[in-house]
């Protein structure tokens, strides 16, 4: 029987509209059909959310929220190697990533967000210039958030958009990815088991071109949050312009690891490794280029090639398997080209992965490292997303610095050296939202993340992350007896 992975609207899921095929990238097996929302459901859906905001706010308080977000916590952690099943087969990333990393990671943030007392929904203050009178400065919610969401983590990606807003008091129309929307469509349905009200939380699925549109040219949306590619980033952040919408975009990135030679090799090998290999190196913080120092290259490429020789290819669905497919054939085809132009233009594949035992029919591209490369090149600027690692050798530590920010990007980077002074010093002299020390895409909840430069703009997670989603409100009470008006008005009217 034909599955059809519904919208969630009102509480209801929805499977009438045009549908759209969903294909495993394990396999290429049809896992089911979703639908590619009009414009007339999409609004429909934004004025669920609204009439949710209305009723539901005003008489909700942090803790009553963070009470909800709580349940939903208890409910996934039930059901986690269902969700882990769902989003490798749906992703192709392996199984153990989606068992051990993504879905406790996701779970941790929910936990994270219902247990915070970081936020807080107002403030005092005083006004020096007006003594003897008070304020209050609220963090208002936005309203109705349209979160817009990309293909490559999506629990961990509906999770953080959707929970942060709530948690500031917004409703939310969430539009995952039409490649990757299955663990997003199974956490709305389990808000409704948690008690959220119905509407606060609605999912619409479809494409960029038709859904994701007709959600961020809406006269009654309030704010996008989008995640995605830097150039649709760029398309909607224009499009927003219209309604002076507020964004926040979590973009691409091109992120650089530094490895100096006063480091432990062995661990910044694991690191290096881990940093662009993680996920196929579909991250948006994946450390794709490799920024070594001259004197230990030759030494550190060989033992990067000795690990990569003993990761196993496989079914990603099998416990055993170290390489995760790529999630679409278009990402695919987008690797290869850069690939095979940087090969035409002078780069070295110094290493590419035999992929012997992955299921016919799958989508999967071997882990690659290329040398003999420059800045300033296609593929030393570009964002790959895929398992492929460039190389650059420096001498001198300005050198390294100049290299790892000589991209438009600026979402994250890592250091590896003995020396934490030096690291600190090399740190904060990276264009970048995140920099790990002897460390890689280790991500806390706490921690606000996004990026420099057109790697984005605003914040995700932390409590900068909450703010995103909130408005201030300033409340100033005067004070008849200070005479403060009275001095003041006298300006305009004169008094005996
Ligand atoms: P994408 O930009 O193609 O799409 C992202 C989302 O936007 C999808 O849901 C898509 O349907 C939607 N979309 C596309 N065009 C749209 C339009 N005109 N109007 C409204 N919505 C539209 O990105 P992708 O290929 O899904 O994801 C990969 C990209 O996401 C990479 O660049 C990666 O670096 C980035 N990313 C960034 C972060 C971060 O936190 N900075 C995290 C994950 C992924």
């Amino acid at each position: 029987m034909e599955k059809i992975f519904g919208n969630i609207i009102n509480g209801i899921e929805e499977t009438g509209g045009e549908r759209i095929e969903l294909k495993s990238p394990v396999d290429g097996s049809l896992i089911g059909y979703i639908i590619d929302t009009d414009k007339d459901t999409v609004e429909r859906a934004i004025q669920s959310s609204r009439a949710a905001f209305n009723k539901f706010y005003p008489m909700s308080t942090i803790k009553s929220r963070q009470e909800l977000i709580g349940k939903l916590a208890d409910i996934v952690q039930e059901k986690a190697t269902i969700y882990a099943d769902l989003e490798s087969k749906n992703t192709g990333k392996t199984i153990r990533q989606s068992t051990f990393m993504d879905i406790p990671l996701a779970i941790s943030h929910i936990r994270y967000f219902a247990e915070t007392d970081e936020f807080k929904f107002q403030r005092k203050i005083t006004h020096p210039e007006y003594p003897g009178t008070e304020g209050i400065v609220q963090n208002a919610p936005m309203g109705v958030v349209a979160s817009i969401a990309p293909w490559n983590v999506p629990f961990l990606m509906a999770v953080w958009k959707i929970i942060p807003p709530v948690l500031a008091g917004n409703a939310v129309v969430i539009k995952p990815s039409h490649y990757t929307p299955l663990t997003a469509i199974e956490l709305v349905k389990d808000m409704k088991a948690a008690g959220f009200p119905d509407g606060l939380v609605n999912l619409v699925n479809g494409t960029g071109r038709t859904t994701g549109n007709f959600l961020v040219n809406s006269d009654h949306v309030d704010m996008v949050s989008f995640t995605g590619s830097t150039p649709t980033g760029s398309r909607i952040m224009e499009q927003a312009a219209k309604n002076i919408t507020k964004v926040s975009l979590e973009l691409g990135g091109k992120s650089p690891n530094i490895v100096f030679a006063d480091a432990d090799l062995d661990h910044a090998v694991k690191g290096v490794i881990f940093g662009i290999f993680l996920n196929a190196g579909q991250l948006c913080e994946s450390a794709s280029r490799l920024i070594i120092e001259e004197s230990i290259m030759d030494k550190f490429l060989q033992k990067v090639k000795i690990y990569l020789d003993s990761m196993k290819s496989g079914n990603p669905m099998d416990f055993e398997t170290d390489i995760s497919a790529i999630t679409t054939k278009e990402q695919k085809e987008k690797i290869e080209s850069l690939i095979s132009q940087t090969v035409k233009s002078g780069g070295n594949i110094f290493y590419s992965k035999n992929m012997q035992g992955t299921p016919d029919n799958g989508t999967y591209f071997p882990p690659t490292l290329l040398t003999g490369l420059t800045p300033g090149q296609q593929i030393s600027d570009e964002e790959i997303f895929g398992p492929v690692l460039t190389v650059y050798p420096f001498k001198s530590e300005k050198e390294a610095i100049d290299l790892a920010n000589s991209t438009k990007y600026g979402l994250a980077a890592g250091i590896w050296t003995k020396d934490i002074e030096k690291a600190g010093r090399v740190a904060s002299m990276i264009e970048a939202g995140t920099v790990w020390v002897n460390e890689y895409h280790l991500l806390s909840a706490a921690a606000p993340r996004g990026g420099f430069k057109k790697s984005g703009i605003g914040r995700e997670l932390g409590l900068e992350g909450i703010l995103e989603y909130t408005q201030t409100r300033h409340i100033f009470y005067g004070n008849n007896e200070s005479g403060m008006s009275d001095v003041a008005y006298g300006i305009l009217i004169k008094t005996e």
